[in-house]
């Protein structure tokens, strides 16, 4: 497939000829470059040889390491990553490849915006969230004090580099949290890429390289007409205001916390509820989408207090003035961003959810 540029991402490589295409890049753009490339414990296994063996540019690169999990996505993980830039001897013209998931695209495009006041980094995502989602749109950062995405910038790579087959070795859990964020995208985007993902066998390996890619393409044609979120771009928190909130509840009591795609996937199921109160959504596709959702996620449940998840809310980054921003459908397709949603529907809300998944 051939490169996609924009003009916020420069350039997104897609498909087979991705790797092929980062070689080239980096050897017109970046072969006297000092380059430095980030992993975690399961992409520095799994991920770098292929991206080795395919891109030889790389031959000479630097390693940088994070430990994975939510739980890393922290300013810890930021100090360790600007050490080992320092002890590399990293300077303004270093590139940095970040090579993994969400939380390591998340954490290693933040922590290259600000170092040495922003250096050049480039995203290789190889989980399916981050291939579809996490990887688009330049909002880089990190969590504090459990609070989702508190601190961070926006800053955009200088390439994305989206190499379905590093999914090969990615656990189901992940891709099936990975398919969570395609649902959400699918109901913003329309009937057509709905269409398709509904029919995608639930717990399967094998998501299509047309449906990560129209995926993607969807969300950052939005970012580029709204690059800062300033209007449009926020209906992809579709979900996230409750999810990001049961995301937080988890992280804080379980060991073996949600990972973010089930979050939403929980959230998501909530927003439906409101959606058909309140935008006249149709029920009956209401009923619809929360069985494709229980469907990928059979043992999901809600197990938090109320009022842990509405306090969680409060503090939700989406709660711009006073009232709480939510992103609702009026039918597929037909995003709308209200503020009407008071704290007894969100309550009602996540009684529903957590209804829904117990039965
Ligand atoms: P993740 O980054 O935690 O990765 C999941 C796990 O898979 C990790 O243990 C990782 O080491 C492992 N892994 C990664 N690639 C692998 C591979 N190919 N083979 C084997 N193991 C592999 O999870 P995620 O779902 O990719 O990302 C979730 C994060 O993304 C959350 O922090 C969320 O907030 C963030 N996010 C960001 C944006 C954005 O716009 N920046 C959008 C959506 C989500």
């Amino acid at each position: 497939m051939p490169a996609f540029p924009d003009k916020l991402h420069r350039q997104i490589f897609f498909g087979d000829d991705a790797l092929r295409l980062l070689e080239k890049l980096l050897s017109e753009k970046y072969s006297s470059v000092q380059k430095f490339i980030l992993t975690d414990e399961n992409t520095s296994v799994h991920c770098l040889p292929l991206l080795q063996k395919n891109v030889p540019s790389l031959a000479g690169a630097a390693m940088l390491s994070m430990k994975s999990g939510e739980k890393n996505k922290n300013l810890n993980s930021c100090i360790e990553i600007w050490k080992q830039l320092n002890a590399g001897g990293a300077m303004r013209s270093s590139l940095v490849l970040n090579l993994g998931g969400g939380v390591l695209c998340d954490t290693g495009g933040f922590s290259s915006s600000v170092y040495l006041r922003g250096i050049d980094f480039i995203h290789i995502p190889t989980t399916l969230l981050s291939m579809a989602d996490a990887s688009i749109g330049g909002k880089t950062g990190i969590d504090l004090e459990g609070l989702k995405n508190r601190v961070g910038a926006f800053a955009f790579p200088q390439a994305v580099v989206t190499y379905p087959e590093f999914l090969d070795t990615l656990p189901q859990r992940e891709i099936n949290a990975g398919f969570a964020e395609i649902i959400k995208q699918a109901l913003l985007c329309g009937d057509k890429l709905w269409n398709i993902v509904k029919q995608v066998e639930p717990n399967t390996k094998n998501i299509s390289d047309d449906i990560i890619n129209n995926t993607l393409l969807f969300k950052a044609g939005i970012v580029a007409d709204d690059p800062y979120e300033k209007g449009r771009r926020a209906i992809f928190n579709f979900g996230h205001t409750i999810g990001h909130a049961i995301e937080t509840c988890s992280l804080i009591h379980d060991e073996d916390s949600l990972r973010h795609g089930e979050a939403v996937a929980a959230g998501m199921i909530c927003a439906l509820h409101l959606c058909s109160e309140f935008e006249n959504f149709p029920k009956q596709l209401t009923e619809e989408i929360c069985l494709l959702i229980k469907s990928w996620f059979p043992w999901l449940k809600i197990n938090f207090p109320d009022d842990e998840i509405v306090h969680h809310i409060k503090f939700d980054k989406k709660k711009a003035g006073k009232p709480v921003r939510f992103v609702l459908l009026k039918a597929i397709g037909e995003p709308v961003i209200t503020e009407k949603i008071t704290e007894e529907n969100i309550r009602q809300a996540i009684s529903f959810g957590r209804g829904y998944l117990s039965a």
